[in-house]
């Protein structure tokens, strides 16, 4: 397949084997470090598997975030949306509020609301399974993906239970799926860095394995380009891997690009100034290469990316575009460079201008909804 490029002995084979198996973490270390023209076939056989695998469709939901209270007691390091209880910008959510934000996301079609929000001091799990059957009362039929594994392990301590009847309570309460928030990286020497005050790797790996065994099925994340080694982004993937080897509840995996500018680490000069573009394109291939059909959905943040970046990475492995989000309070205190809501129309045009097909998913990717609006380029 390859013998007419320019390409390195050692990377072809490993791209050659790619075509049948996962490749290993030493594999693809040696991806994460390639560099000239090893990267296009690198790309070129990610885009590839992506076909097989997940065909020429790209997904997208109609959803909305709901970020019901900045308050945080955590304060992650990269984190510029969280405020302490006194700050004059906190602020919590009430019913009246909530539901008015969801009445304007299903007269506009929503499939799913994204509860997320700050981990507040004393929110025990009642106060979560509120605000689950607050929508889910009025709302039955739209899909709740929702908290954080900080949160139900906080939520579990304050009220006095362990986590597994902590998820059954909260899935009993209509919670759909579980964001994979707060994974950020996945190894203890860069989360005592970004998050020493949430949940380690260990806790987290728990906490997600019992979400799914209870039924509630979710997204993995990773979010790179502050402090960790491309090693450690190696790692953080087969964790991922290894953990739905067990469980088969991750929906999609979701690479998340670090939004340095209005970053405390950034402004503290702990951190990096994020990943460049060639990094980001290597990181989407890399996980497609060592995720393959065991988790056949790979997703574009374009609110971290940019609708044009977010573009020029669905052809690097990925087949999902995520959701046009109706605003996200924490993309918008980093800086998301386009805005925080999509429209239909936009998503469309960056899928048929690939000559791919755009459909609307649920939460869970067991339902599709074509679309056909008739928009052949995005104004981006
Ligand atoms: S990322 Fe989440 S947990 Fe961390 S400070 Fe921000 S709101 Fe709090």
């Amino acid at each position: 397949m390859f013998s007419k490029l320019p390409i390195s002995s050692k990377t072809e084979k490993i791209l050659t084997k790619s075509l049948d198996e996962a490749i290993t973490v030493e594999e693809a270390n040696h991806l994460m470090n390639i560099k000239g023209t090893d990267l296009y076939p690198l790309l070129a056989t990610a885009d590839y598997l992506r076909h097989e695998i997940a065909g020429d469709d790209v997904t997208f939901i109609n959803n909305c975030n709901i970020n019901f209270t900045n308050i945080c007691t955590v304060r992650c390091g990269f984190c510029a949306f969280g405020k302490d209880a006194g700050d004059p910008e906190a602020y919590i959510l009430n019913d009246e509020q909530i539901l008015t934000k969801a009445q304007g996301a299903v007269e506009k079609g929503a499939h799913e609301f994204c509860l997320m929000g700050g981990v507040l001091p004393d929110a025990d799990i009642e106060y979560y399974e509120h605000l689950l059957r607050l929508l889910k009362g009025e709302y039955p039929n739209v899909m709740i993906h929702g908290f954080s594994p900080t949160m139900i392990n906080d939520a579990c301590t304050v009220s006095g239970i362990d986590i597994a009847e902590g998820c059954e309570r909260l899935c009993d309460a209509g919670l759909d799926t579980l964001p994979g928030t707060a994974a950020e990286i996945l190894t203890d020497r860069s989360r005592e860095i970004i998050c020493p005050e949430k949940v380690n790797v260990q806790e987290w790996i728990d906490i997600v394995k019992i979400a799914h065994e209870v039924g509630i099925p979710g997204s993995a994340t990773i979010m790179y380009g502050h402090v960790e080694t491309l090693k450690e982004r190696v790692e953080h993937i087969d964790i991922i891997r290894r953990l739905q080897e067990e469980t088969h509840g991750f929906t999609e995996f979701i690479p998340m690009t670090f939004m340095h500018e209005y970053s405390p680490i950034f402004l503290e000069g702990q951190s990096n100034l994020g990943a460049s573009g060639i990094e980001d394109l290597k990181l989407y291939a890399v996980s497609r290469l060592m995720l393959r059909d065991l988790i056949p959905n790979i997703q574009v943040s374009w609110v971290k990316m940019g609708f044009r970046f977010a573009h020029v990475a669905l052809t690097a492995g990925t087949n999902d575009l995520g959701g046009t989000l109706g605003g996200d309070e924490l993309s918008e205190a980093s800086g998301a460079p386009d805005g925080v809501e999509a429209s239909i129309e936009t998503l469309e045009g960056m899928v048929r201008d690939l000559g791919r097909n755009p459909v609307e998913r649920n939460s869970k990717y067991t339902e599709f909804y074509p679309i056909n609006k008739g928009i052949e380029m995005p104004t981006l």
